[in-house]
C-alpha cells in the first residue's frame, strides 16, 4: 500500500445491526483470499469489539467508498473465515436485489439464502490430512531412515491425497510413533480440512416411463423446450385445469433441461403435503434432492453441497428451495404458483415467485409459473404480455370435471332436524358414494372442536388474553387453544365473565366434524387430516397412502387436502362451509375462495367413474362461490380485476403494509402516526404521489400481547414505493419498546 491509488477494501454487511455497509481495508497477506461471498471478523465501533461479516464486494480505487474516509485510513479486516464464497456471484446478486426490493438489511437476507447448516458447516468435522513436505519425493531414495519411516513416506510418494493419519498407519502397519517423527523433521507436512461426515441419500423409485402427450400438453412442451434450446428468459403462465396434466409437462420439459446437462428448481407450496409428486419425479430422474422442513441442518448442508457441486439434476422444495446454488440452472418450476405459502411471513417478507422470476432473468432461462387457479397478479402479467400464457383447458383422457351444485345453508339451517355440520343432502351423497364403492373427501378450513365458546348468559366470548382472537375449543386435552399464539387453558366450565354455568362450544371445527361423520356412518373409515393430526414426520405419507390403498373413505381435513392430491378414486367432495374466509377484511378474500373450491372440487372425477361436488354455502350468489361452481377462471378473473383497478389494489397498484407493535397502546399509535407523515412528507419531496391508508389498529388488534396499528401505502405501478419507504426509515425515530416492520407486496392482511 505504497501508492496513494493503489488499495483493495472489503465492502461488508452484518447480520444485526449496525448492518452496514461498511468497507475495511484488505492487507496484502489477504488479498488472494478475500471475495465477495466470504464471511470476514472485522472491528468495529469505538471499541473494535471484533464482529463477523458477510463481504459482498471487492472494490478498489475506482470505487466510491460507502463513507467519506480517505481509503488509506480505512481500518484493516481482521480475518478471513472461508476458503471459498459460501455462495456465487449470481446468488449474491440475488440476495443484493431481495434486500433492495423488500427493503430488508443484506446481512439479513443473506442468512435466509444460505441455510444455517451450509454457515456452520454442519454434518462435516475438522480433519487432518498429511502429504509429502516439498521435494521429498525427489530426496527419497538417498535419505537414511528407519524401515517404517520409509514406508510411511513411500507410501505417501505413491499418491493420493486424502491420507490421514489412521489410514496412513492401517496401510503401513505401524504405529503413529514413525508419522510423528517424520512431521517433526518436516518431511510431512499435515494440513487440516473440513469433511462431510453425514449424507442423506433417499430411496429410488420404481422407473416409469413417459406418457403420450395430448395435444394441449404437446404445445405448452414445445413452447417451453423452446425457449430451454434458445437459452433465454422466458416467463410461462401455465393455466392447465385439476387433472389437466401439468405436471406430466414439467417432468417432461426438465428431462430436456437434463439432457443439456443442466438443473431445473421445482418449487411447491409445503412438499410434505405432496408425497406424490415427489414420487413422480424421482420415478423419472436419477438425481432429485428434495428439500422438506423435516431435513437436519446436517442434512440441509449435505444437499446444498450436492447441488452446489452440480450432481443433482432435479431440486424440489417449498419456498426457499428457490436458493438452491445450481451451478447451471436451466429451468424454474413454480406448481401451484397461486399459493399464499410462497410467501415469506418473517423478514426478508420475500415472495419465492417474484424472487424466481427475477433468478431466472439473472441466469437467462425460462420459468414456468402453473396453476388452475392463477394469482390475479400473475394474470393480469399474462394479459398483458408479461408472460406467455400455456393454455391446458381439458382434463387428460378428455375426463368430464366434476359437475358442483350448491347448498343453500340459509334455507336448509331451518329445514334442518340436527344442528351438524352435514346437510341433509349432502349425507345421502355421501351414503350413495361410499355404497358405490368411490371414496369421499370432507373440507372444512377450520380446525378444532368448536370455534367460538361463548356464554349464552351474557354473549361474552372467551378470547385469548395476548390476542383479539376467539380461542378454539379443543376436543382431545379438553382444553381451549389460541390459534395465533398457541396459548392454551383448560376448557372453561363457567363463562369467566359472569360465572354462568353452560357454556356453549359454538361454530363447528374439524375436530366436530369427525365426531359427526363418525355418528352418521360409524362403519366407514374416516380420518382427519389436519395440523393437528399431522404433526410427526412422515405422518402425510402414511395418512394419503391409507386413502389410497382405499382402506380410508372419508378423508376430511383443513385445506392441507385442497391441494394437488391425485386420487382417481374420488367421486363426491364436500366442502363444508365455503364462506370461512369470503368475509374477511382482505381485497383478496373473493380470489382465496375461489379458488380454494375450485382446488378442492379438482380432487373429484380423476377416475373413469367420474365425480360430483357438493358445496355448502350461505352465499350460494358471491360471484366467487357462482364461478367456482362453474370451473369458471376466466370469467371469476373478468369480474374481480376491474375491482381491483378501481380500488388501486395489486395488480393495478403497488401496495406495502408497515406493522407497528407494542405492549402500550398510546406508543403504538404514537409511532405509528409519525411513520405515516414521513411517509408522506418523503414522498412529497419526491414529487412522487402515494395514498398512505391509515394508521388504523390492524384487524388483529392485539397479538402475544402486543398492540397493533398497520398502515397500508399504495402507489400506481409506475411508481415504486421502495426508495421511499427506504429514505423514510431513515428518518424515523423508533419509540422504546415498539417495533414496527415493512411489508412489500403483502399478502397477510390481518
Ligand atoms: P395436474 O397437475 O394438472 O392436476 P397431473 O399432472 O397430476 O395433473 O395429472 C393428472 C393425472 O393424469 C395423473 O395421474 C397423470 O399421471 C395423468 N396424466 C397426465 N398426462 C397424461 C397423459 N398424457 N395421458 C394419460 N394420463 C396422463
Ligand atoms: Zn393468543
Amino acid at each position: 500500500m505504497d501508492d496513494q491509488d493503489d488499495w483493495l477494501a472489503a465492502r461488508v454487511v452484518f447480520s444485526q445491526a449496525p448492518h452496514g455497509p461498511y468497507d475495511y481495508r484488505i492487507p496484502a497477506e489477504f488479498e488472494t483470499r478475500v471475495s465477495p461471498g466470504v464471511r470476514l471478523t472485522v472491528p468495529l465501533g469505538r471499541g473494535n469489539r471484533t464482529r463477523q461479516a458477510y463481504c459482498i464486494d471487492v472494490i478498489g480505487p475506482f470505487h466510491q467508498l460507502a463513507s467519506t474516509v480517505n481509503p488509506q485510513r480505512l481500518k484493516p479486516l481482521s480475518s478471513v473465515l472461508d476458503e471459498r464464497p459460501i455462495m456465487d456471484g449470481p446468488l449474491l446478486d440475488l440476495a443484493k436485489w431481495i434486500s433492495q426490493y423488500y427493503v430488508c438489511p443484506l446481512g439479513n437476507v443473506i442468512e435466509t439464502v444460505v441455510p444455517p447448516g451450509v454457515r456452520d458447516g454442519s454434518g462435516t468435522r475438522e480433519m487432518l490430512f498429511l502429504v509429502l513436505a516439498e521435494g521429498v519425493a525427489d530426496q527419497l531414495p538417498g535419505l537414511n531412515l528407519p524401515p517404517k519411516q520409509r514406508a510411511v513416506l513411500e507410501t505417501l510418494a505413491a499418491g493420493g491425497s486424502d491420507w490421514t493419519p489412521r489410514e496412513l498407519a492401517e496401510t503401513v502397519g505401524c504405529t503413529q510413533g514413525p508419522i510423528t517423527s517424520l512431521r517433526k523433521k518436516g518431511l510431512i507436512i499435515s494440513s487440516t480440512r473440513r469433511v462431510r461426515s453425514v449424507s442423506h441419500t433417499v430411496p429410488r423409485e420404481k422407473r416409469e416411463q413417459n406418457l403420450v402427450l395430448n395435444t394441449d400438453q404437446q404445445q405448452a412442451l414445445d413452447s417451453i423446450n423452446q425457449a430451454v434450446e434458445q437459452g433465454e428468459y422466458r416467463g410461462f403462465l401455465m393455466h392447465g385445469i385439476t387433472g389437466s396434466g401439468k405436471t406430466e409437462v414439467y417432468i417432461r420439459a426438465i428431462q430436456k433441461v437434463v439432457e443439456f446437462g443442466r438443473q431445473a428448481i421445482v418449487l411447491v407450496p409445503e412438499i410434505s403435503l405432496t408425497p406424490q409428486t415427489r414420487r413422480r419425479f424421482r420415478a423419472r430422474f436419477d438425481q432429485v434432492a428434495v428439500l422438506h422442513s423435516h431435513l437436519t441442518a446436517a442434512q440441509r448442508a449435505w444437499h446444498w453441497n450436492e447441488i452446489s457441486q452440480g450432481r443433482v439434476q432435479v431440486i424440489i422444495g417449498a419456498r426457499s428451495a428457490i436458493f438452491a446454488p445450481a451451478p447451471n440452472l436451466g429451468l424454474i418450476v413454480l406448481d401451484e404458483e397461486h399459493d399464499g405459502s410462497f410467501k415469506q411471513d418473517k423478514a426478508p417478507r420475500y415472495h419465492a415467485r417474484d424472487v424466481a422470476v427475477r433468478r431466472a432473468q439473472q441466469a437467462a432461462i425460462p420459468i414456468v409459473l402453473g396453476s388452475a387457479t392463477p394469482a390475479l397478479d400473475s394474470w393480469h402479467r399474462a394479459q398483458t404480455g408479461e408472460f406467455e400464457l400455456l393454455s391446458m383447458p381439458n382434463r387428460v383422457l378428455n375426463r368430464p370435471l366434476p359437475d358442483v351444485a350448491t347448498i343453500d345453508l340459509r334455507v336448509d339451517f331451518g329445514n334442518r332436524k340436527s344442528r351438524g355440520a352435514i346437510s341433509q343432502k349432502l349425507r345421502q351423497e355421501i351414503r350413495s358414494a361410499i355404497h358405490q364403492g368411490g371414496q369421499v373427501i370432507l373440507l372444512l378450513n377450520r380446525r378444532g372442536f368448536a370455534t367460538r365458546i361463548q356464554c349464552p348468559g351474557c354473549g361474552h366470548v372467551e378470547q385469548c388474553p395476548d390476542c383479539s382472537i376467539p380461542m378454539t375449543h379443543h376436543r382431545d386435552g379438553s382444553k381451549a387453544v389460541c390459534h395465533y399464539c398457541d396459548f392454551q387453558i383448560p376448557e372453561p366450565q363457567v363463562c369467566t365473565e359472569c360465572g354462568y354455568a353452560a357454556i356453549r362450544f359454538a361454530g363447528i371445527g374439524t375436530q366436530k366434524l369427525e365426531q359427526e361423520v363418525k355418528a352418521i356412518f360409524p362403519d366407514v373409515p374416516c380420518m382427519r387430516m389436519d395440523t393437528d393430526t399431522m404433526r410427526k414426520p412422515g405422518s402425510h405419507e402414511l395418512a394419503l397412502s391409507r386413502f389410497r390403498e382405499g382402506e380410508i373413505k372419508i378423508l376430511l381435513g383443513t385445506q392441507m387436502i385442497a391441494k394437488g392430491l391425485d386420487f382417481p378414486n374420488v367421486t363426491l367432495v364436500g366442502v363444508i362451509n365455503a364462506d370461512t374466509a369470503l368475509h374477511f377484511p382482505d381485497f383478496r378474500a373473493s380470489e382465496r375462495t375461489f379458488g380454494l373450491v375450485t382446488q378442492v372440487a379438482g380432487r373429484s372425477g380423476r377416475g373413469p367413474k367420474g365425480g360430483r361436488v357438493l358445496v355448502q354455502t350461505f352465499s350460494p350468489d358471491n360471484p366467487a362461490i357462482v364461478a367456482a361452481k362453474r370451473h369458471d377462471y376466466l370469467g371469476f378473473a373478468a369480474g374481480e380485476l376491474p375491482t381491483r383497478e378501481e380500488f388501486g389494489y395489486p395488480p393495478f397498484g403497488s401496495l406495502a403494509r408497515i406493522v407497528i407493535r407494542s405492549e402500550s397502546q398510546e406508543r403504538v399509535k404514537q409511532q405509528s402516526e409519525q411513520i405515516a407523515d414521513v411517509l408522506q412528507q418523503v414522498a412529497d419531496e419526491q414529487g412522487q404521489s402515494i395514498l398512505v391508508l391509515g394508521p388504523a389498529p390492524a384487524p388483529v388488534e392485539k397479538l402475544r400481547g402486543k398492540y397493533r396499528f398497520h398502515i397500508l401505502v399504495r402507489c400506481d405501478v409506475d411508481c415504486q414505493l421502495q426508495p421511499i419507504i427506504q429514505l423514510a426509515t431513515t428518518r424515523i425515530q423508533t419509540a422504546e419498546n415498539v417495533q414496527w416492520i415493512v411489508d412489500i407486496d403483502p399478502m397477510d392482511m390481518l
